[in-house]
């Protein structure tokens, strides 16, 4: 298929990779619709690759070559022991993955993104439609249940129609049509309410403090703990636990730590829905939250270490997953965190986007219609996602929500204890596409 207008809503990770993956398949005009004015490379975090997805990603295209990324090859799970300062180690397994920082990450994306693509950011959008053409001819717009669907013809109060494009409603109040739109705006996705109004994110009961700091301050802590950088650290506590690994940073590597665990009880907090606390606040109640957490429940060491975090490099964020039933309807498509949100236990949601780029990509030189596309999208994306999501809530579950007796487990349990949480999944990380 060649030609086309395409709107991507959304311009993170999910957005630059379809913006890419739409041009270079052939779309005739692909436009990036981002709400953030500002530079989108501040909002820095760490994250992490599989090896094989990265591999088969940079083999599609989708991660592109150079970016800075730090490798990782085992984790260790340790349980605060009055004996060792870092620590006692309960079990250790192989974690082939590498390290990224946001926003060096998010910098490679929007390099590799074509000069043709045009890159609007404050540019909010506040809705979209999907139009259709019924069987008089006419032009139909319509967002309700009937044509949710992902099929080439649809029913609208008794007639059929076939999909004809979207229009985006922006926030200046002006409205734009294309042939197709890719909502690659994140876990508040709008493109999301017109594709599945009826999903909505669900709480998982739980937040993530996260932060990171400069790696080299570790040496301000001595002691004989030998924090060996190609290793992540998971601290386990009753209700909870803590990953901290080395990133790659733009001055230097750093240390990037996420801490999950339920919020005070008596903080007047409310997380039922997305909107109610934005990702970022760290209240005075969430603050000492965290340290009474750090000195009660952590190795020496490791509470010294975060302790380290400016508090300005500190956030908290609620906790969600989402599962949405379909993935696509008429001309719109969900990417990435739009489609689902998974915890972030999976260490796949940077993967799964990329991977969903490239399931674009390929059906775009495969199909012959925008519809054939649609379907296909689909039938490849909206499974893989599903099966993120309950992995992921799987693995809240038993490293949050019920968390084992730590200082009982050995290695053995521990083994036993993984493999319960992937009920047959091969790994975590996500999957490898097929082919
Ligand atoms: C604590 C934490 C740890 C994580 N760790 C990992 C990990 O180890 N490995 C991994 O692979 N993934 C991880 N993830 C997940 C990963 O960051 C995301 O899954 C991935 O970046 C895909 O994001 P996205 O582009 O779909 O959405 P987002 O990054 O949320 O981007 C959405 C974009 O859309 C824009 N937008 C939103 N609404 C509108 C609108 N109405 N109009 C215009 N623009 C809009 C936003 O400004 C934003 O730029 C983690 C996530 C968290 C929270």
């Amino acid at each position: 298929m060649r030609g086309g207008t395409v709107a991507v809503v959304g311009g993170s990770i999910a957005g630059c990779a379809f913006a890419t993956a739409a041009a270079r398949a052939g779309a005739g005009e692909v436009v990036v619709l981002e709400r953030t004015r500002g530079r989108l490379e501040d909002r820095g975090v760490g994250l992490c690759i599989h090896d094989e997805r990265a591999g088969e990603l940079r083999a599609s295209g989708a991660l592109p070559e150079g970016i800075a990324a730090h490798r990782l090859e085992r984790r260790r799970w340790v349980v605060r022991d009055a004996a060792a300062e870092g620590g006692r180690v309960i079990w250790e397994q192989t974690f082939p993955f590498h390290s990224y920082h946001w926003g060096l990450l998010w910098r490679g994306l929007r390099e590799s993104v074509p000069d043709s693509v045009v890159y609007r950011q404050g540019e909010a959008v506040t809705g979209v439609a999907a139009i259709a053409t019924g069987s008089a001819g006419a032009g139909v717009r319509h967002a309700d249940a009937e044509v949710r669907a992902a099929g080439a013809e649809v029913r609208l109060a008794g007639a059929v129609v076939r999909p004809a494009g979207a229009e985006v409603r922006l926030a200046g109040g002006s409205v734009e049509r294309y042939d197709l739109v890719i909502g690659a705006d994140g876990y508040r996705s709008v493109v999301r309410e017109a594709v599945c109004p009826e999903s909505r994110p669900h709480y998982a009961g739980y937040v993530c403090w996260r932060g990171n700091f400069d790696a080299a301050r570790l040496a301000e802590l001595g002691g004989g703990v030998d924090p060996v950088p190609d290793a992540v650290t998971t601290v386990c506590f009753s209700g909870g636990t803590c990953v901290i690994y080395r990133i790659p940073g733009p001055d230097g590597p750093r240390v990037n730590w996420v801490l999950y665990a339920p919020p005070p009880r008596d903080g007047g907090l409310r997380f039922d829905d997305p909107t109610s606390f934005p990702p970022g606040g760290l209240t005075p109640e969430l603050a000492g939250h965290l340290r009474a957490l750090l000195d009660r429940e952590f190795p020496a060491y490791w509470g010294r270490a975060l302790a380290l975090t400016d508090p300005a490099d500190t956030f908290v964020q609620p906790i969600y997953d989402l599962e949405s039933p379909r993935t696509a309807a008429g001309r719109l498509l969900l990417a990435g965190d739009a489609a689902s949100v998974v915890r972030p236990h999976n260490t796949s949601g940077a993967a799964k986007a990329l991977q969903d780029a490239t399931a674009l990509a390929d059906g775009w030189r495969r199909c012959d219609s925008f519809e054939e596309l649609v379907l296909g999208y689909e039938d490849a994306r909206g499974p893989a996602g599903r099966e993120l999501v309950a992995l992921a809530r799987r693995l809240g579950r038993a490293q949050v929500e019920q968390t084992p007796v730590w200082a009982d487990m050995d290695g053995r349990g521990m083994e036993a204890w993984w493999q319960g949480q992937l009920a047959g999944a091969p790994g975590i990380g996500g999957r490898a596409m097929a082919p």
